[in-house]
């Protein structure tokens, strides 16, 4: 496969645009190599303007469950575009997809629409600690939640430990407010309320995380989670941006039965536009402006284009159950095949997959935190990522990501790319 315009075209983004793309992890940054530029998308593939074609598992890092141009999609923002592109006033459409999402949800009472998953969870972190009376959150190492300021603190030293600013940029004076827990470890969760001098508002989690590669959280850890929120008075955060119409129908939420007081969702829900929402409990939501003192606001949040994209998808989702029962059947299929591919040159490698989500982690150990993903190996996933692009299958550049089954992806692709995946363990390990 030749790459020469893709290139060109990265050198030339270069000069104009910092580090030439407008999202960091798009510039191939930890597998090294251009991105591939991409022209167009059409159901499970991607074009990019060398003429190269790919199987798409990135589906734009989640939201396109239907993969490129679903028709059904696409006629929905045609028809919605020629009415006009955004009013900054009430439309019906904003009902109709919050309608959806409260029957859905049984954990949400109310919800408003916000343009970003970024601005989704900024601002349900506000409401919780105007809600609260509080300042202090609990967030877990390895887990993402967008970049705005008290969330982008990561790593560092673990549990219970006050955060460090992972960016500069991010004042010392609000990350203090941030705490660090250890993903399905409880005691480290324990340890942050403990060391809270003010109290904490919520603790904020991504019940099946998708930005350390695919981590689930264990079912009674979520258990103990809500437990330990009731009896110190904090609210519970379940940020379903990724996991949400992704993990189910219902998110994880399908799949666990704990319940968040608020929800944070994005991606899917926007079908490939820029939509993001939160929602919960009726007690909280009011707080918000106008109805409440809680302030959040935005010029075009709602926007009725994006409306018309994420309500078809939805009710397409809603239209048919099997969808999620063939898309979790093609990810462990595809995960198998990769397990067994990696067995063949003796590769250690370890998978995980929750609905259409799947994750693999080069090593030999459970994955159930961010040290045990850390422990994969970058060098080996390098080599496959590139082994595997050089063959057609296009996969998220980042051991640290999630890859996604669209509908589009047919069985017989999923046996093409496992095919692809022996060819490609075959040349990591002859690079060892
Ligand atoms: C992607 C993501 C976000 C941020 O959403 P953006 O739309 O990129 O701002 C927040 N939380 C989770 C869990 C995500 O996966």
């Amino acid at each position: 496969m030749g790459y020469e315009k893709s290139i060109k075209a990265f050198e030339e983004a270069y000069r104009y645009i910092p580090g030439g793309v407008d999202s960091p992890v798009r510039a191939f940054g930890s597998v090294g190599g251009t991105p591939p530029f991409i022209e167009r998308g059409e159901g499970p593939w991607l074009f990019d303007i060398d003429g190269n074609r790919y199987i798409d598992y990135v589906q734009s890092w989640g939201p396109l469950i239907f993969g490129h141009c679903d028709p059904q999609i696409e006629a929905a923002v045609m028809e919605t575009a020629q009415k006009g592109l955004s009013f900054g006033a009430p439309t019906t459409l904003e009902t109709d997809l919050a309608r959806e999402i409260v029957e859905l949800f049984d954990s949400i009472d109310k919800v408003r629409f916000v343009n970003s998953g970024t601005e989704a969870v900024m601002s349900a972190l506000r409401l919780a600690r105007g809600y609260t009376g509080r300042d202090d959150i609990v967030k877990f190492t390895g887990c993402y939640h967008g970049h705005s300021d008290s969330l982008l603190v990561q790593a560092g030293s673990g549990a219970a430990t006050f955060g460090a600013p992972s960016s500069p940029g991010v004042p010392a004076d609000l990350t203090k407010h941030t705490l660090l827990a250890t993903y399905n470890d409880i005691e480290s969760v324990a340890a942050c309320f403990e060391q809270s001098e003010g109290g904490v508002a919520c603790v904020i989690i991504e019940p099946i995380a998708g930005n350390m590669g695919l981590v689930p959280a264990e079912e009674k850890f979520l258990q103990a989670l809500r437990a330990l929120c009731d009896e110190h008075g904090a609210l519970l955060i379940f940020d379903e941006v990724m996991s949400g119409f992704r993990a189910s129908l219902k998110g994880a939420q399908g799949i666990t039965n704990v319940r968040p007081d608020l929800v944070t969702l994005g991606k899917v829900i926007g079908g490939g536009m820029p939509v993001g929402a939160f929602g919960g409990r009726a007690e909280i939501m009011h707080q918000l402006s106008p109805e409440g003192p809680v302030y959040q606001a935005g010029t075009l949040s709602g926007n009725p284009v994006a409306m018309a994209a994420g309500l078809a998808s939805l009710r397409k989702l809603k239209s048919d159950p099997s969808i999620y029962v063939t898309l979790a059947e093609r990810a462990r299929k595809l995960m198998e095949g990769f397990e067994a591919a990696a067995r063949a040159e003796e590769l250690p490698l370890v998978t995980q997959v929750r609905g259409s989500m799947f994750g693999f982690f080069f090593t030999d150990k459970p994955v159930r935190n961010f040290d045990d993903a850390k422990r994969g190996d970058n060098e080996l996933f390098k080599h496959f990522h590139r082994a595997m692009l050089d063959r057609g299958i296009y996969l998220a550049c980042s051991s640290y990501e999630t890859g996604f089954i669209s509908t589009a992806i047919s069985d017989e692709l999923i046996d093409e790319t496992i095919r692809a995946a022996y060819e490609a363990m075959a040349a990591v390990a002859d690079s060892r």
